[in-house]
């Protein structure tokens, strides 16, 4: 028999089609890692290990659906420029500096950051990605990774066959916690021929392609300016869409563009703090939602949010489309939880696993403690935790049924060694 944990009367928030907004109590079973059952549970097994989910909220875990995590080392570098001088004079020479062995710690300090602030679930880009796929798999998070690949320079070629070659060698790994994508950076990055090889690639490899499109109004000219189409109709018609795609950011949409997101059934990361920070602009949120589009929430990399927090990103994410459309019902707390939890399971292609509360889905379920002066009073969980609740409030985490965070310890990190590491490594990064 499957080890078993009980959550023992929690508030569940179970985030399924029935189960609206009201949070229910009960006790959720978790077998192996499954979730076995919820609802009132006597029957479990002699060695289980019980949690006291009391004055608990219950929620699915946290799906951050677009960052770059070892970006960590670069947090706080360089702040408050334009885009452009930003990449080229700060991020790009310091990237250029990144070994192996910094993406490691880069990445393991984003994974603790991620697993105390409620994310069970994260979408990375980045580059050496076998280091990243190492800390996913030793600190028990789940994870969506793709090499980021630019399509114009001399490095093309090789990071298509890289990517290649991280993919058969990770997909599954982790007990199915890492499933892998490939990562065409953005069409202002990738010729339409590279786009194309990435894609028959992808139907090779059978994997989706996680990809930047419409960030900003400069790309959007752009792109208009040389395809005659707009970012999204350029991909649409290179058929990149006729594999499942994960597009971080669109911000600057046409009505056509939302119909073809609408039709080819994308997942969208909308990362409402990055958007703000480097002024790219206000992704039309509430139209996509209306027209049923997958859109979840992401931080971006911590070089422009600056952190990994999911519960700030939701708070931010309701706020920012309520002031900019001058209408507080918009973005109402329940949808924007649904967008940090299913929608997000949604986005990143993993709805059949994980996102819900539910007998037969992965057990990532996370535990936020309502037992905080700026929880009190409970009229409403869900309002309470968008609006009130800080990442952390995140008491306990469980990913695929392992217990990696309980009482606010991550048992699956060496907390003091990764912090130590990481900024010995971003020192290094500055010589
Ligand atoms: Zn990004």
């Amino acid at each position: 028999m499957a080890k078993q944990i009980l959550i023992k009367n929690t508030n569940i928030l179970a985030m399924t089609e029935n189960s609206g907004s009201e949070a229910i109590i009960g006790d959720i079973l978790i077998e192996g890692q499954y979730i076995k059952k919820v609802g009132q549970i006597n029957d479990y097994e002699q060695d289980i290990e019980i949690i006291n989910g009391n004055n608990c909220a219950a929620l699915p875990g946290l799906v951050n659906c677009h960052t770059h995590g070892a970006m960590t080392l670069l947090r706080g570098y360089a702040d408050d420029m334009e885009l452009m001088p930003w990449l080229e004079q700060k991020i790009w020479p310091r990237e250029a500096k990144l070994d192996a062995e910094h993406i490691y710690w880069g990445s393991m300090l984003a994974i603790l950051e991620m697993l105390k602030t409620g994310t069970t679930t994260f979408a990375d880009m980045y580059f050496f990605m076998n280091k990243v796929a190492e800390a996913v798999e030793e600190s028990g998070i789940r994870a969506v990774l793709a090499r980021g690949m630019i399509g114009f320079n001399d490095k093309a070629n090789t990071t298509l066959k890289e990517a290649k070659e991280f993919i058969p060698a990770w997909q599954g790994a982790g007990k199915g916690r890492i499933t892998c994508m490939l990562g065409p950076h953005a069409p202002y990055t990738c010729p339409p021929e590279y786009l194309t090889k990435v894609l028959e690639l992808a139907y090779e490899l059978k994997v989706g392609i996680h990809i930047h499109l419409a960030e900003t109004k400069k790309e959007f000219t752009d792109i208009r300016k040389q395809y005659g189409k707009t970012p999204i109709k350029h991909v649409y018609d290179l058929g990149l869409f006729n594999v499942p795609v994960l597009a971080a950011h669109c911000v600057h949409l046409t009505e056509e563009d939302i119909d073809i997101l609408q039709e080819v059934k994308a997942g969208i990361a909308h990362n409402p703090t990055s958007n703000m920070k480097l002024a790219s602009g206000m992704a039309p949120i509430p139209q996509l939602l209306e027209a049923g589009v997958k859109v979840g929430l992401g931080t971006d990399g911590t070089a422009s949010n600056n952190n990994l927090n999911m519960m700030e990103e939701m708070h931010i994410a309701s706020l920012l489309h309520k002031v900019s459309w001058g209408d507080p019902t918009v973005m109402p707390a329940y949808q924007v939880l649904q967008m940090g939890t299913v929608f997000g399971a949604g986005a990143v292609n993993l709805i059949d696993e994980i996102g819900t509360i539910e007998e037969g889905k992965k057990a990532d379920v996370i535990l936020v403690d309502l037992d905080k002066p700026h929880l009190y009073p409970c009229h409403d969980i869900v309002a309470n935790l968008i609006y009130s609740a800080q990442g952390s409030d995140v008491k306990t985490s469980i990913i695929d049924g392992q217990i990696v965070m309980k009482d606010r310890e991550v048992l699956t990190i060496d907390e003091e060694k990764v912090k130590f590491e990481a900024k010995r490594y971003a020192q290094m990064m500055l010589l």
